[in-house]
Order: structure tokens, then sequence, then C-alpha cells
């Protein structure tokens, strides 16, 4: 993963990613599945399982597939538990499962993240404590933590001092602290590129290379999928499509700068509108449910953002041409009522190569993010023979032993 992109090593990296993926999203293949369908050659296929299995990640068996004797290849489970932590603006979501990508256990809890990261962190290690309690295993089961947080992270080395997007986090490194607490390595990624990550694997965005996830919450986020990669950019902030300048002459956002698309469309500014005529309204989740219950207000709040938001995904589209756009976040529970005026304003504002671009909604809900956490945790253990051989940790997140 550290490779330079295009290279023969990056393209080997790629390979043996893809297999893995493809075994893991179908529990268990033939190798002549295997090349089916990752396209890759059966010669390439036998190099890479064999490679794999001796390095314990994979496990072959005999077995019998389409009636036929063949080996078979599965995800090796006995390598212990991952955890996934997500932080939100207002809850923490823990998730443990194995390397097959079974989810064994979860909790949520609901909190003010923002106020203090030392409660954040306290309240993550104990609900990892439950869990692994819960699952009757001991902590040394537990391989590696993948964490999001609703903010855009610099690259490994640097605390998000220079960010006052999460106040009460400054100067902190989420990686380090949470891998001093859980006594494993800690990847950490922001909250939209792993919500890609788990709608890759688990939802929406399964079978697809090229991808935006946008979230649409408290604050506005694209996770960007480039040929199967998160894209993360030079300084790990790629996706923050909350912060584009909509409107120069509006309100002063939280980033310093003016009309940026989350004073448009964040849950805050969204409550604000809505609170002369709908006193009683205090979550996005309230105003969701009231739209979906036939109230016309909300549904006009939603769908004027909902073309804020398709303004972005045209322009997202042009740029990046993903094959698909997928919608999570809280707002994303309004389904069609946020999906259909998203959808028209794709051909409105998009060059006409990209204006039949699919919009569709997150299939994990809110559990996107903590799955794509468990994702990057179980990523960095298949990496992790790549990362001792590197002196550098890789570029596309940050990575944190205790
Ligand atoms: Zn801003």
């Amino acid at each position: 993963m550290t490779h330079r992109p295009g290279s023969q090593a990056s393209l080997r990296a790629a390979n043996i990613h893809r297999v893995l993926a493809t075994v893991r999203a179908h529990g268990v293949l033939s190798q002549a599945e295997i090349a089916r369908l990752t396209g890759l050659s059966p010669a390439s296929v036998s190099n890479i399982v064999h490679q794999l299995g001796d390095r314990g990640a994979v496990e072959l068996s005999p077995g019998i597939r389409g009636g036929r004797r063949a080996q078979e290849v599965r995800i090796c489970s006995a390598d212990g538990l991952v955890a996934g932590v997500d932080f939100g603006h207002r809850h923490i979501r823990v998730a443990v499962a194995d390397l097959r990508f079974d989810v064994l256990a979860e909790r949520r809890h609901a909190c003010d993240v923002g106020a203090s990261s030392a409660t954040a962190f306290a309240v993550a290690e104990k609900l990892v404590a439950e869990v692994l309690d819960e699952l009757g295993v001991g902590r040394g089961e537990l391989k590696a933590a993948g964490v999001g947080l609703p903010a855009p992270l610099p690259p490994t080395g640097s605390s998000l001092a220079s960010w006052p997007i999460l106040p009460g986090w400054e100067d902190i490194d989420p990686a380090r602290d949470l891998a001093q607490r859980l006594e494993v390595p800690v990847v950490a990624d922001n909250d939209a590129n792993l919500g890609a990550r788990g709608e890759l694997h688990f939802g929406a965005g399964r079978g697809v290379a090229n991808l935006a996830y946008v979230k649409a919450a408290t604050g506005l986020g694209a996770g960007l999928v480039v040929d199967g990669y998160v894209y993360r950019g030079f300084a790990g902030s790629a996706g923050e499509i909350g912060h584009l300048t909509i409107d120069e002459t509006g309100p002063v956002c939280s980033c310093g700068n003016r009309g940026c698309l989350e004073t448009l469309v964040g849950a805050p500014y969204l409550l604000e509108l809505i609170r002369r005529s709908h006193p009683d309204l205090r979550t996005v989740e309230d105003l969701v449910a009231r739209a979906l219950a036939g109230d016309g207000g909300c549904r006009r709040v939603i769908a004027d953002a909902a073309r804020h938001i398709g303004f972005v995904a045209a322009n997202l589209c042009n740029v990046v041409n993903p094959e698909r756009v997928v919608v999570g976040g809280d707002l994303a529970a309004a389904g069609d009522v946020l999906l259909d005026p998203l959808r028209a304003s794709i051909p409105r504002y998009a060059v006409l190569s990209v204006a039949g671009t699919p919009v569709v909604a997150a299939e994990t809900g809110e559990r996107a993010e903590v799955l794509g956490a468990l994702v990057l945790a179980a990523e960095h253990l298949e990496h992790r023979h790549e990362h001792a051989a590197s002196p550098t940790p890789a570029r596309h997140h940050r990575v944190q032993s205790p």
C-alpha cells in the first residue's frame, strides 16, 4: 500500500487485496471461482492464494465445488478478532468481528463526543471491554482496531490541532491514544472514508471499483473510492465536500470560511430552518420521521438540502467520475424524500457523460462507519508484513502501535 501507484508492486498489492475482498464477500470459493470473479488469470490467482496461505491469511482445504473436486479457499479465522470504533458527533459505536467479517457483537452509546476526547476514549475502551466480555474472550484475542472520526485526519505523526471542526479534540492523536488504551495497533481514518469502506464491502458498493460515498449527517463528507482504494489525498482531507463554498457571502462556517455546503445542509442548519414552525423538533431523526409521516415543511427542508447536496454530487461526478454515488448518514434515512431531488440535480449540473450516474441509498445505514472501521483494522493485519518490511507507515491511513 506504500507503493507508487501504477508500479508493479502496487498492482500486485491491488490484486492481493482484490482476492481477499472477493473471498471475504463470498465466504468460500474455489480458485477457478476467484479467477472468474476477479478477472485475474488462474495462474495469478494460484500464486496469490498460495502466498496468502503461507502467510496464514487464508485456509485451503479439499472440497467439492460445482460437482467437482476443488480446493476451497476461505479467510483464516484463527487469526483473532478486530474492533471497529466509530466516533460520531453525538454517539460512539463499537463492533467486534472475526477476520471473515462476521460481526460478533456491537454497542452504541449516545454522548457529546466533541466535548472531551478523554471521556470519549474512556467510553470507547469500556464498550470494547464489554463487547469482548459478552463474547467470553480475553483482550489478547483482539489484534487490531480501526477508528473513525468526523474530521479530516492528517498523515501520521500529526494531531487534529489544525482542524477546528471537532472542538475538544485539539492536539489529540486518536490512533495513538486509543492504541495505548486497547493495547493493539490502531488505524484511524475520517468517518466518510470509513463509510465508503463499509459500503464497499457490505453494502451498495459491493463489486464497484469507483465509488463516491456521501455522508449527510451533523456534517457533510464524502469518501472517494478510486480503482478499489479509498483516496485520502496528500494531507488526508480529500472528500471534504462539507466545506465546498456554495455561497461566498453566506454564514461563517466552523472551518472559518463562508457559505460552505455544511452551513446550508448540516443538521444544525436544517433544525434552525424548521425551529419556528416545529419547535418540538430536536434532532435530524425527528425531522426525517416527520417527513416520512408526510409533514410538508419537513419534506421541503429535506428536499432543499437534497438539491444543494445534489449540486455538489454532480460536480463530484464531473471531477471523479464514480460508477455510483451512495448516500448515507442520518439524513439518508429519509429515503426518496432526499434521494429523488438529489438524483434530479445530477443531470441538471453534471456534464452529459456522467449525467446518468446512479444515486442509491447506503445499505448498511448508520453502521457503515463502524463496519468500515472493521475493514480498516483487518486490512492493517493483512498488510502487517508489508508494514514490517517498510521503514515508514502506509500513507493512506494512520497506524499507531500501543
Ligand atoms: Zn466550512
